[in-house]
């Protein structure tokens, strides 16, 4: 059995305790994160400011261990699913390269126990959560990649600029080495990516929320998908747990406490042919959204098998839309991508095999952000 502590679990302040636990000055630890995130080094041997001595010591109770990159698809979209493997496990993450921006959207678990009856991951279920090591990890291999590339070729791939929390799981029920993870995501020595582009999506895990707001200051997203809560229990079993209204008022309170930003809440609405898509159920939404400060992201649903559920046409969407910015809400419809590898969001299953093959006709599919509403 491997009993070697993988110094990639620890965040900035764990490192230093652990120099100092192994008698050694903390200051080693700053150097030790130099060499794992800027320089994508996991070899002691390669640190050349490291005494032999402690490269010794360190090879013998420690190691930097990321998950292991198996597979990587690539999208006619440009949009890259790398599959990676963790214990026996297979987790992905997707790299979605934009004009202005690349995002990284990481899982956070394998599988997930939320149950949401749309969504592919749920049909897994749920193994167990992603250490920290393996939720940085996937941003460290696939920083890694994009390095060496930037070394062997003419910069094939652009640098990641965003992370989102939108992969396999649910970030909010593993919020301990989610945030352990997004400390280091954050910190100068670690990947240095700003607040504001780290997103964290949750389909509304109301004391997950509340504990978020003592612990990092990002946006987040809210899964509702639904205008009232006879529709929501129907489509998330969650909802008879924390229904939209425990929801809405966690939103309130995480807004009102980072005042200096408090559009930050996105409000995902995936629309399902005649289940949530009706012109009533717009009025409905833009009416339980009053007062809060939100942008709203509608989403053509990506076909997973073994649902009851059809994608709402482009009509349907359209007039949802309307609706919406007729009561000035900042509304967005979200740009479906990668969904020829199985790489849009709800479409991650890591091992699993009866996967759908995509069919562009029977999706409503948006290649580009439509409708942008800047009404503030
Ligand atoms: N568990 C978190 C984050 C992962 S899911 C959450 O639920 O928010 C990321 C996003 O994909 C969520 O908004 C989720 O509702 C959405 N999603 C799930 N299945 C989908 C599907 N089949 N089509 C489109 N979006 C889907
Ligand atoms: Fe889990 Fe999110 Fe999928 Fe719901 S939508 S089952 S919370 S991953």
């Amino acid at each position: 059995m491997n009993t070697k502590i993988n110094l990639l679990n620890m965040n900035r302040e764990e490192l230093l305790n652990f120099f100092q636990k192994i008698g050694e000055k903390p200051f080693r630890g700053y150097q030790i994160m130099k060499w794992i995130y800027h320089y994508y080094c996991n070899d002691f041997n390669q640190m050349t400011n490291l005494s032999i001595n402690l490269k010794k010591k360190l090879a013998k109770i420690s190691e930097i261990r990321a998950p292991i990159i198996k597979k990587k698809q690539i999208s006619l979209d440009g949009t890259i699913k790398w599959t990676m493997q963790v214990d026996t496990q297979e987790i992905e993450t997707i790299y979605i390269p934009e004009i202005y921006r690349t995002t990284l959207c990481i899982s956070s678990q394998i599988g997930c126990a939320v149950g949401c009856s749309f969504c592919a991951t749920a049909q897994q279920g749920f193994n167990r959560n992603l250490k920290v090591s393996e939720i940085v990890g996937q941003v460290w291999q696939i920083s890694k990649t994009i390095q060496l590339n930037k070394n062997i070729t003419h910069n094939k791939y652009s640098p990641i600029t965003n992370i989102v929390f939108m992969g396999m799981g649910e970030p909010l029920l593993n919020i301990k080495n989610v945030t352990s993870a997004i400390k280091i995501i954050l910190d100068k020595l670690g990947f240095g990516i700003s607040k504001r582009r780290i997103t964290l999506s949750t389909a509304g895990i109301v004391p997950g929320i509340e504990k978020l707001t003592d612990i990092v200051d990002i946006p987040i997203a809210i899964s509702l998908h639904a205008p009232n809560d006879h529709i929501r229990s129907k489509i998330m079993p969650i909802n008879n747990k924390y229904n939209i209204s425990n929801i809405l008022n966690s939103v309130n309170k995480y807004s009102k406490h980072f005042k200096s930003n408090h559009r930050r809440i996105t409000i995902e609405y995936i629309l399902l042919n005649h289940v949530n898509d009706d012109i009533s159920h717009a009025h409905q939404l833009a009416k339980k959204l009053k007062g809060i400060p939100c942008k709203i992201n509608l989403i053509p649903w990506n076909p997973i098998p073994n649902t009851p559920y059809t994608c709402s046409s482009r009509i349907r969407i359209h007039k949802f839309l309307q609706i919406l910015l007729q009561y000035k809400i900042n509304t967005i419809i979200r740009k479906t991508r990668g969904a020829d590898i199985n790489a849009a969001c709800g479409q991650l299953t890591g091992t699993i095999t009866n996967r759908i093959n995509f069919n562009i006709s029977n999706c409503t599919n948006y290649t580009n952000n439509i409708a942008v509403n800047n009404i503030t």
